[in-house]
């Protein structure tokens, strides 16, 4: 392998020959807005291999990876565990138009390990488990409004795709009434007529709305943790206030693990946080790498999805090999008494505390905000982000993305948009760390204001 370019100018004749030719034939040379040049401002990288906590890129560049296909692989590339079921299972045929035995034992081991899920439905996306989760909510309650927080993204389901990109602070409105503001083109009015919003970790704005809106709301949706706007951890006590009230006014409390799913504890932030939410989804890090997601909840609001009385139907639900993928994941994560969760913490600790001793070391005004394995640096004066507004008012996410090129020409490769964040995986070596904090203090050293 080669050493990637130390310049810091990212010159990627291979990848850039690759992007001529792709954006051809795909729209903007990837297949999501956050994998082209909207996040990486030039072309981005392309990948042709991962092994562990390490990527290699088209041009024979290595990298370490604190992406990890946007979280799904808290194994790390091609886990020993992951290879030898595929590869043991593949062969026996990919999918049926039935039942399969792997479906009955993974749901099994969830149940088990998830006090508040008696029941599971498997879907393929985090985004299918929200349209899901949402649909089941208004048939069960018989209720038509849902309340999101700003900032908080829950996949491309029109219904949620409300305030979840970074905005004007002036665009926002008041604290107590913000502006509804869709993230898309193409969304009808009625798709999110329904939806309520109210800012994040601000319980009297929530108390607020509830008193307004709470009798129709079918379900409020929450990250546990804030992650798609860089990390935002909750206030302490903000989310046990959010279920309270959600009790009080009937509607259902929807936690949205996607990110945190399996991630920052095996039971996510539920787990984490104390918290018995109604229903949950699930995505990411259960499929390790294979489009497997999920909805749970108790059986009383999950049987309303029998017989189709709340319809939810899906040719790829629970796709065998992504179904073997995600328990031999899961098992390799839980063995030794849960040692591969305890690890990933760890390091996502290790990692955040070597990366501020950088910071502290630049000329850089900046933070790292995490919750165990996931966290994100922000250029910033403040000494805390605590909501969209905080984000809107004071991140400088061009600086970020100028920071997280040189950090590529440095062999370490996070997404260049600040929204998103760092994650570890149990693959990220003492030697991992110790690169990654000699990269960072060697492109704030070149980082210019
Ligand atoms: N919910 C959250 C919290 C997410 O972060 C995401 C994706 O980033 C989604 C839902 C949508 O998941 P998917 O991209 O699998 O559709």
């Amino acid at each position: 392998m080669t050493a990637p370019d130390r310049s810091g100018s990212n010159a990627l004749p291979r990848s850039a020959e690759l992007f001529e030719r792709a954006r051809r034939v795909l729209i903007e040379g990837s297949s999501s807005a956050s994998r082209g040049p909207a996040s990486f401002g030039t072309f981005p990288p392309y990948m042709i291999e991962g092994h562990g906590a390490h990527l290699r890129d088209a041009d024979g560049n290595d990298y370490i990876d604190w992406m990890l296909c946007f979280g799904a692989l808290p194994l790390g590339h091609a886990h020993a565990s992951i290879v030898e079921a595929v590869t043991r299972e593949i062969g026996r045929g990919a999918h049926f138009a039935t039942a399969t035995d792997v479906e009955v034992e993974l749901a099994e081991l969830l149940v088990s390990i998830l006090p508040h899920v008696e029941k599971i439905r498997f879907t393929n996306t985090g985004t299918e488990s929200v349209m899901l989760a949402v649909r089941l909510a208004r048939g069960v309650t018989g209720r038509r409004k849902i309340l999101k927080f700003e900032g908080h993204y829950h996949g491309w389901y029109d219904a949620v795709l409300l305030n979840s990109n970074p905005q004007l602070p002036t665009a926002l409105g008041h604290q107590r009434d913000p502006i509804r503001l869709p993230d898309s083109s193409g969304l009808s009015t009625g798709s999110w007529k329904d939806t309520i919003v109210a800012p994040w970790n601000d319980i009297g704005a929530f108390e607020q709305a509830m008193a307004v809106h709470g009798r129709e709301i079918a379900c409020v949706i929450a990250e546990g943790v804030m992650a798609n706007m860089g990390v935002i951890p909750p206030e302490p006590g903000y989310l046990d206030a959010l279920q309270r009230l959600c009790q009080r006014h009937g509607a259902l409390f929807c936690l949205d693990e996607t990110v945190t799913g399996f991630r920052i504890a095996a039971g996510g932030a539920a787990e984490l946080y104390g918290l018995n939410p109604d229903l949950v989804t699930y995505g990411k890090a259960l499929g390790q790498g294979f489009p497997v997601a999920a909805v749970g909840g108790r059986a009383e609001i999950m049987d309303g999805l029998a017989w189709g009385k709340v319809m939810h139907y899906g040719s790829h639900n629970a796709s065998r090999i992504g179904l073997v993928a995600a328990l031999a994941g899961l098992r390799a994560l839980l063995a030794d008494n849960r040692a591969g969760f305890k690890a990933l913490q760890l390091i996502g600790e290790r990692m955040v505390m070597a990366i501020r001793h950088a910071i502290a070391g630049s000329r850089h005004a900046a933070i790292v905000q995490g919750v165990g394995s996931i966290f994100q640096l922000y250029f910033t004066d403040r000494e805390k982000i605590a909501d969209l507004r905080d984000y809107c008012s004071s991140v400088n996410a061009r600086k970020f993305q100028r920071f997280a090129t040189l950090l590529r020409s440095h062999g370490v490769f996070v997404n260049p948009s600040n929204t998103l964040h760092w994650m570890s995986c149990t693959a990220h070596s003492n030697d991992d760390i110790a690169a990654t904090a000699s990269a960072v203090a060697a492109a704030l050293d070149q980082l210019e204001e």
